[in-house]
């Protein structure tokens, strides 16, 4: 059994702890609470510090890290996604050394940044194996993409026995994500939903109400959208636009529940964000990409305020500088001052862990849990640690416990 000391613990699940102490046992939370002043029982004295459960990182992509200030800024989405498609098309061998390379280096990122538990979209699978073999926690989610698609049924069996073939561990799990509206077609989200719902204890993953051009094609069946999927011959002149918008569209189809994580929701409205509550879905913010690739900056604010339950992902580094959480969470706070610390602080750890079904271990600082936690460096007499917090935090400042 080890005891450490710090200046502050932050267990998430309870106020902030001046003077605490935390007892691990094999690698799992015994105990915790504050130090009366004549407490003597020796200690790791950590110091100047704050300690709280590993973060996770609901939304990334792995996978497309090489592209790490590769594409530049826009300000139109779908402008950006065609410098993706363009990249991509260029490196289609997952096994491409730039990408194997850019995925450890980003693995190992994550790491030094206080990230846990990661919640990561492929449309390879070339992460899973290196995220097995980290110390990271993971959902891998293979992404599904088809708006043409004949055989809904017999693709999705096909990935699942791609999936089964995978050595998931505990740590390590993988599931299956839709990518967004604009390209799953209905049958395919419908194929998408039954395959979770199967699974026992599986997240699931898309895209949604990200971007305006989203919107449009839903609400009309035309626009940038409709061009880009003709110009790389994915277009389905057999699909009819639903007439609703996107969070709307994919309730109807029975496709929110309380496994999914929808990510983005830049272009929801309080109405959508209702439907999302009601369902119990969890949305994922990522403002960083959203500002880079031209989908606009999130309503922040309207998201806490409608009740719903947020995560927070840093999206790739195709479109977002890095994957310090500690940054995204910074970006929320000046986005939306008035959304509490400890709400963004929740956001960016037992938030993502329950939408990732990992909150049994990580998330929180409780006893029972894994001891996979984070020192990070305050300044001496740090009173409101909380705010100190979520208002920038560099790698430099992190250690692991
Ligand atoms: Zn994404």
């Amino acid at each position: 059994m080890i005891r450490y000391h710090a200046a502050w613990l932050i267990p998430i699940a309870d106020e902030p702890i001046h003077n605490g102490w935390l007892t691990v046992d094999r690698g799992r939370i015994v105990a915790l609470g504050r130090r009366a002043a004549n407490d003597l029982t020796p200690g790791v004295e950590l110091g100047d510090v704050a300690v709280l459960p590993g973060l996770v990182n609901a939304h990334t992509h792995l996978e497309l890290s090489y592209l790490r200030d590769q594409i530049t800024p826009s300000l139109s989405f779908t402008a950006w996604a065609r410098q993706i498609i363009y990249e991509r098309r260029r490196r289609p061998n997952p096994q491409d050394p730039a990408v194997t390379a850019g995925i450890d280096a980003a693995i190992a990122e994550c790491v030094g940044c206080g990230t846990a538990v990661v919640g990561d979209i492929s449309n390879t699978l070339a992460p899973f194996g290196k995220l097995a073999n980290s110390p990271l926690a993971a959902v891998e989610f293979w992404e599904i993409i088809g708006f043409r698609i004949d055989n809904p049924d017999e693709l999705i069996e096909h990935a699942l026995g791609e999936l089964a073939a995978l050595p998931a561990t505990d740590r390590v799990r993988a599931s299956l994500a839709a990518h967004a509206p604009y390209s799953v077609a209905p049958l395919l989200f419908q194929a998408i939903r039954k395959a979770v719902s199967r699974m026992p204890f599986a997240a699931c993953s898309v895209h949604l109400a990200e971007n305006v051009e989203e919107v449009e094609l839903l609400e009309t069946g035309g626009g940038p959208w409709k061009a880009l999927m003709k110009d790389i011959g994915s277009w389905n002149h057999e699909w009819t636009a639903p007439g609703v918008g996107p969070v709307q569209y994919l309730d109807e189809m029975g496709f929110l529940d309380n496994r999914l994580l929808a990510v983005h929701g830049v272009q929801m409205s309080g109405a959508d964000l209702a439907r999302l509550k009601k369902r119990g879905t969890t949305l994922v913010t990522c403002p960083r990409s959203n500002g880079h690739t031209g989908a606009g900056l999130p309503p922040i604010a309207d998201f806490y305020e409608s009740g719903v339950r947020v995560a927070i992902g840093t999206d790739s580094l195709a479109s977002s500088p890095d994957l310090n959480v500690f940054a995204e969470v910074a970006t929320l706070h000046a986005l939306a001052p008035s959304v509490p610390s400890a709400s963004l602080l929740a956001s960016a750890t037992i938030e993502g862990a329950r939408a990732l079904g990992f909150d049994a271990d990580y998330g929180t600082i409780e006893p029972g849990k894994v001891a996979r936690l984070l020192a990070v460096a305050v300044p001496p007499g740090t009173s409101d640690v909380e705010e100190y917090l979520v208002s920038g935090v560099h790698p430099g400042q992190i250690r692991w416990l």
